[in-house]
């Protein structure tokens, strides 16, 4: 398979490639890191005459980190900076563990944290922790701009609210609560270069042995990521047991809704689902714990 013939564009600025998107509606197609897009523009499942590089504009490579307002990153910032990063290890667990499990060392490398939202895969690997921190998404078409929470962005596989000519210029992540515990399990049968068969992001805030909000994000089971709305509101406000955790996971398994394909039937991914939601929930909590000790520890 070989790549079909396309101009390729590489704008040095914001401002030039809002222009060069303006000019080339209908026509052109943006191009992040390309993981994703080169193999769908071989295979034709994208078509487009125009590609526009997104690669020269340092404006969209920023990453900003502050108590007040969090977390604040330009759509062109790489999986593998993510996964790197002391402030996103320390603030944004999560995605760093979650970005840190994306394909391999190459792919982290090339890929970008704007291109895996905008595929708007289920088992996109930032897109559950992004999901469980509440974050949102700001698109720029010409001199219009707009936030969205991710939650409503994606809108089905594949599908997002992007009109035609918007850039996804950045997300924003509000500071978390720092009484948290967190678990990331991305399962598949190869440890590497796998997409999730099922992914499970759980994030719980805790106000001292009880815990007071909860994330659980399912991912690969369901058209798009799913929160457990059930499993969260039996989370709350109660200690974690494992009791509480396989209730939950039962609640988990239920609401799911997977498909059956090649890879595993749509009742072995309910199954893992239960599994998994169990396990995360019980490791988040058990990190809290654990950190919660090491923070007394500190104090004495
Ligand atoms: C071998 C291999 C392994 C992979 N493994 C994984 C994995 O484990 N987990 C996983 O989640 N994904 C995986 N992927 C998929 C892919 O690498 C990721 O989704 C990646 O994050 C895409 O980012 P990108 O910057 O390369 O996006 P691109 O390929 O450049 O773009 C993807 C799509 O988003 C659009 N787009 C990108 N940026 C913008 C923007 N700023 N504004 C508007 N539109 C935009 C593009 O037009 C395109 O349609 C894998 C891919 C390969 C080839």
């Amino acid at each position: 398979m070989i790549l079909p013939r396309f101009e390729f564009l590489e704008p040095a600025t914001f401002e030039e490639a809002l222009k060069i998107v303006e000019k080339n509606k209908g026509e052109a197609v943006m191009m992040a890191g390309g993981t994703d897009l080169l193999v769908n523009l071989k295979r034709k499942v994208i078509k487009a005459s125009v590609v526009i590089s997104l690669e020269k504009i340092d404006s969209l490579k920023q990453l900003n980190y502050s108590e007040s307002a969090g977390l604040t990153m330009g759509s062109m910032v790489r999986v593998s900076e993510l996964a790197e990063t002391p402030i996103i290890k320390q603030k944004f667990p999560l995605l760093a563990i979650a970005a840190s499990k994306l394909g391999s060392p190459q792919i982290r490398n090339r890929a970008t944290v704007g291109g895996n939202v905008c595929t708007a895969r289920p088992a996109g690997d930032t897109i559950g922790p992004l999901l469980a921190y509440g974050a949102e998404v700001q698109l720029v078409r010409g001199k219009e701009s707009r936030w969205e929470p991710l939650a409503k962005f994606i809108v089905g596989p594949g599908k997002t609210t992007k009109k035609e000519g918007e850039i996804l210029a950045a997300i924003k992540v509000k500071p978390c609560a720092a009484d948290t515990g967190y678990s990331y399990i991305k399962y598949g049968i190869r440890k590497a270069m796998e997409i999730a068969m099922v992914s499970v992001t759980t994030n719980l805030t805790f106000d001292g042995k009880k815990c007071t909000s909860a994330a659980v994000v399912l991912g690969a089971v369901g058209p798009v990521f799913m929160r457990s709305g059930d499993a969260e509101a039996t989370l709350c406000t109660k200690e974690i047991t494992e009791a509480l955790a396989e209730q939950a996971a039962e609640q988990a398994g239920a609401f799911c809704t997977p498909i059956t394909d090649t890879r595993a039937t749509a009742e072995y991914r309910c199954d893992l689902v239960k599994a998994l939601t169990k396990r995360g929930i019980l490791e988040a909590a058990g990190k809290h714990v654990k950190q919660s000790s090491s923070r007394k520890q500190e104090q004495k």
